[in-house]
């Protein structure tokens, strides 16, 4: 398959290129984009280029000249370029596609993608094509390309395009946080690759709940496997590793880049084959050699390249490598690993911002319902450094349409289940989970180690028992509940002695509309659970994720104490008929509302 290099973004195959475009084609043939694409070919056919009949993806070829000032001669030099101008499809949404035909082919270089294609990056992050640059724009590109590579003067903002991008990338490698590499000359590596998948059958055949168990092993066990990115559980496999003193541009056979290697450390030619056959042995029948090649880009970085060198596998026999055998080392040839860091700060990166701030946090929450659950992901993903988790539920295969735990879950605690999912989007949050208990002191004994006290049970005994609980530890605290089959939504905030508390809004006469609108109940939103007997209500995962969203929302605020003197939020996701005007109009209501004196609960 022919790679093509696109610098800005990834490589392409011409096959590529030519199906995601394809889907484009529609919107190129209106009559401005039709005028345009004339104007382009026009222009191009003035300059001398001429189409190549016999390419199967439109292709014009012809020549550039440029003219250059030497630095060391103080002259003036020219040459001719010869250069194939590919549009895909998708022109001129995706960028022509630039090919160099010079011979004898142009030296190496960062800025132009290795045998066979010789592609020029011309289009950077900063300097992207854009669907409007004319073919004039184009070709006095490619003359600045051309000067940039005689003077190899690049300007500062020409990225160095990732190694990775020039070759055929395989899977994902996961570098785990605590791989760092001396800078020894070389080394082993261990890979880990996940081999296990989770499926259905896989956990039915563990299912806690007592059918089919043929084999039986502990659910965290089974739950724990895809948790960590380095596991027992993990293949195992050894490469080796050098670091090269020069800038590197991979070569595509073994034989070719063993000796790149040798010559970039300045090492005798054998020095890199004998460092492998010293790790795998002097021959090898694993069918796949792992190696990375550290070394220092253009702009003085320190980067790794991870290789994958294949063994052929159309010829038994040659699975055998020798490194005695030059011949052999000729056909395996070399694939890169898309690296992926997967370190904890790497997977902060695009939320640290705010994680930084929260982690040192730490919330419980009571109630995984559908409602728990997704504030516990939120909270997770937004950065709380530790959750509690309580409930002691398990999950059944009628939740997974509103909570976060699917079907292949069904049978699982609903914290640990819920742990599982969160560990595999913050590893770095620590979670505990807990079993509901009214049992007064051992409530007590939960909320020691948290800062915040979330209540999503819709249990209301038991949240007036822990209302009183959060008070007596001076724990701040937020109720949610979900009402009207989550059309509407409501958030009580108790943080300190002037916000009024769970106990101050039982007190009925002493509230109004305009105060704490209440929330009239829904004549048929409910419906009995079979074989349960409970009754459950009726609702939509749109809206118990948007108030999901709010009290998460509302327990960072809380957190950061962000959140002024607003105590209780009316969330109404869709209007209810009900006298309360407030209830008709969607959106989100703020009070702010003040305890009563004579609560028995928070003002003794
Ligand atoms: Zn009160």
């Amino acid at each position: 398959m022919i790679t093509v290099v696109v610098a800005e973004t990834r490589a392409y195959s011409l096959r590529e290129v030519k199906e995601i475009s394809g889907r484009l084609q529609s919107l190129v043939s209106s009559s401005s984009a039709e005028a345009y694409l004339k104007d382009f070919r026009q222009w191009l056919q003035d300059q001398g280029f001429v189409e190549n009949s016999s390419s199967e993806i439109e292709t014009w070829d012809g020549s550039v000249w440029v003219e250059w000032l030497d630095s060391d001669t103080g002259k003036y030099e020219e040459a001719d370029h010869r250069v194939s101008i590919v549009l895909p499809s998708s022109f001129p949404y995706h960028a022509p596609i630039v090919i160099s035909l010079d011979d004898p082919p142009l030296d190496r270089s960062w800025h132009l993608a290795p045998e066979p294609l010789y592609s020029l990056c011309l289009w950077n992050t900063e300097r992207g094509w854009q669907p409007h640059f004319s073919a004039q724009r184009l070709i006095s590109r490619i003359r600045e390309w051309f000067i940039n590579y005689h003077t190899d003067d690049w300007p500062e903002n020409s990225q160095v395009p990732d190694l990775h991008r020039y070759l055929h990338k395989i899977g994902v490698f996961v570098i785990g946080e605590d791989w760092q590499p001396s800078c020894e000359a070389n080394g082993r590596f261990t890979l880990w690759m996940p081999t296990t998948v989770e499926s259905l059958p896989h956990f039915a055949s563990t299912y806690p709940l007592g059918f089919s168990a043929a084999k039986q092993v502990k659910p965290e066990a089974r739950l724990a496997d895809p948790m960590h990115f380095r596991s027992d559980a993990y293949q195992r496999q050894i490469g080796v590793w050098f670091r090269v003193d020069e800038p590197f541009v991979p070569p595509r056979t073994l034989r070719d880049l063993l000796k790149r290697i040798s010559d970039a450390s300045h090492q005798s030619s054998g020095y890199a084959a004998n460092v492998c056959k010293h790790t795998y042995g002097t021959k090898t029948e694993s069918s796949v050699l792992h190696l990375a090649v550290g070394y220092t880009d253009v702009q003085d970085k320190v980067r790794w390249l991870f290789l994958r060198a294949t063994l052929p596998e159309d010829n038994k026999r040659r699975r055998k490598l020798y490194w005695s055998n030059d011949d052999y080392l000729d056909q395996v040839k070399v694939k890169s690993y898309q690296t992926a860091p997967a370190g904890k700060r790497d997977l902060l990166r695009r939320s640290a911002f705010m994680s930084k701030e929260l982690r040192t946090y730490r919330v419980i929450i009571f109630g995984i319902g559908a409602l728990g659950s997704s504030v516990a992901m939120l909270l997770a993903k937004a950065g709380i450094g530790t959750l509690g988790l309580v409930d002691d539920d398990v999950v059944m295969p009628g939740n997974a349409m509103r909570h976060i735990c699917g079907v292949n879950l069904t049978g699982f605690q609903k914290t640990l289940a819920t742990s599982v999912l969160i560990k595999k989007h913050a590893p770095d949050c620590t979670t505990r989970n807990y079993t509901k208990t009214w049992d007064r002191s051992k409530l007590m004994g939960y909320l020691a180690d948290f800062d915040l006290v979330i209540d999503a049970t819709a249990s209301h005994n038991f949240s007036l028992l822990l209302n009183e609980i959060c008070i007596e530890l001076s724990k701040p605290m937020i109720f949610v509940a979900a009402y009207r089959r989550a059309a509407v939504g409501r958030i009580i905030v108790h943080r300190h002695a002037a916000d009024p508390c769970l106990a101050c809004y039982e007190i009925g006469d002493a509230w109004n509309e305009e105060s704490y609108p209440l929330i009239p109940p829904d004549p048929d939103g409910t419906f009995i659970e079979d074989g349960c007997g409970s009754v459950t209500e009726e609702a939509v995962a749109l809206d118990v994720e948007a108030i999901a969203n709010l009290a998460a929302r509302t327990a960072v605020k809380v957190c950061q104490a962000k959140l002024g003197k607003s105590n209780v939020a009316i969330f109404v996701n869709e209007p209810v008929e009900s006298v309360s005007k407030l209830l008709k109009s969607p959106g989100l209501h703020w009070f702010a509302n003040e305890a009563l004196p004579h609560c028995l609960v928070c003002q003794e």
